[in-house]
């Protein structure tokens, strides 16, 4: 079987879970942080990089990719894993939110979403069996749903309606993939900041027994004890035997917090964003690296963090690169962010498994 996925321990105070998620392409050992390689790239790391980052698995986007440089071009380079030449597991998400959030939308409706391609002004139709159809053109790993994602704020009757109209799309999905057998499709849940809608969806996503599900549209610009709120009580709906993936979520809070509820797998574009504004993720804070305290600190970044940007370079060096723009310097920056991020998450994952994650974690936890 080409995908599988065992609960290798779980905490004694709270519901955090330590699992092996088995992919095609293989493991993925959960807790885990997922980083985001947008257009089949993350963002100025090349993949031997991003291996030593510890990365397990990638992210990549179906709306992006199939603008630039279209599905038929990455499935006739062999697919995405041949394409980026990342060997490891990959996602894609369904284009769904991107569709919703960045593009000028002509119309929606039960067939689908019709919008302006913002490359050449093209009208796009994207409808559930396109999304799988690209998707499996793309040949990730994990597929998403295709969904509809209602902004924020939006009224209870419109929320109820997109979700609704979801489960309804996901039964398409369902019946438009036809690689199953090597490509695992997760269902989402949606619903807003409605814990009745929430639940709903959940409920009925469920019941098409799914190979793992993911909770969408948090982080969406809601404040952040809404997203708790919805993670805490949507995670034990969803069945324990499968990966649950919390989508757009990579803050240290927010990943502890979800964790505790059960949640397996993160993705944020977190690391790579703020490495190119010049900033560093060190135990828990946001450096500056333009701050006029790093220009003569030769120290590591973080003497502790096994990077490459840490265990070779001064924050008086970074900070340099940073301040005359040279792309090295976002690269080290990523290169640390990244490994801090998924170093969080493999630290949660011990914790765990030592039994001590609700005490060494505690302080996120209240
Ligand atoms: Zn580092």
């Amino acid at each position: 079987m080409s995908f599988n996925f065992t609960v290798e321990a779980e905490c004694q105070h709270t519901d955090a879970r330590v699992g092996v998620f088995q992919t095609p392409h293989g493991v993925v050992h959960t807790p885990r942080f997922m980083p985001v390689g947008t257009l089949a790239n993350v963002k100025t790391v090349t993949p031997a990089q991003l291996q030593d980052c510890q990365a397990e698995m990638v992210l990549a986007n179906t709306y992006h990719l199939h603008l630039q440089p279209g599905e038929d071009i990455v499935a006739a380079a062999g697919g995405l894993h041949k394409f980026m030449n990342w060997q490891g597991p990959i996602l894609t998400d369904s284009g769904g939110f991107q569709v919703f959030s960045l593009s000028e939308i002509r119309s929606i409706s039960e067939e689908g979403v019709l919008f302006r391609s913002p490359r050449d002004g093209d009208m796009i139709n994207l409808t559930p069996e396109k999304s799988m159809a690209i998707q499996n053109q793309l040949g990730a790993d994990v597929i998403m749903a295709f969904d509809e994602c209602a902004p924020y704020p939006a009224t209870y009757e419109e929320i109820k309606l997109a979700g609704e109209r979801t489960t309804r799309w996901l039964e398409r999905c369902i019946k438009a993939h036809d690689r199953a057998d090597v490509q695992a499709l997760f269902g989402i849940v949606q619903g807003g900041v409605y814990l009745d809608l929430r639940q709903k969806s959940a409920r009925e996503l469920i019941q098409f027994d799914l190979p793992g599900y993911a909770i969408g549209g948090v982080s969406v610009g809601e404040p952040p004890e809404l997203i708790e709120k919805i993670v805490k009580a949507i995670t034990p709906l969803l069945p324990p035997q499968k990966p649950r993936y919390l989508m757009g979520v990579g803050t240290y809070k927010e990943m502890a917090q979800a964790v505790a509820a059960g949640m397996d797998l993160f993705d944020c574009v977190i690391p790579t964003r703020l490495a190119r504004h010049s900033v560093a993720l060190v135990r828990g804070e946001r450096w500056n690296l333009k701050n006029q305290k790093f220009k003569r600190d030769f120290t590591p970044l973080d003497a502790e963090c096994p990077c490459y940007a840490c265990q070779n370079f001064s924050r008086a060096y970074l900070s340099h690169l940073v301040r005359s723009q040279e792309i090295l310097g976002y690269t080290l920056l990523s290169i640390h962010n990244i490994t801090e991020l998924i170093r969080f998450t493999q630290k949660m994952r011990q914790a765990i498994i030592d039994g001590d994650f609700a005490t060494k974690f505690a302080h996120y936890l209240s």
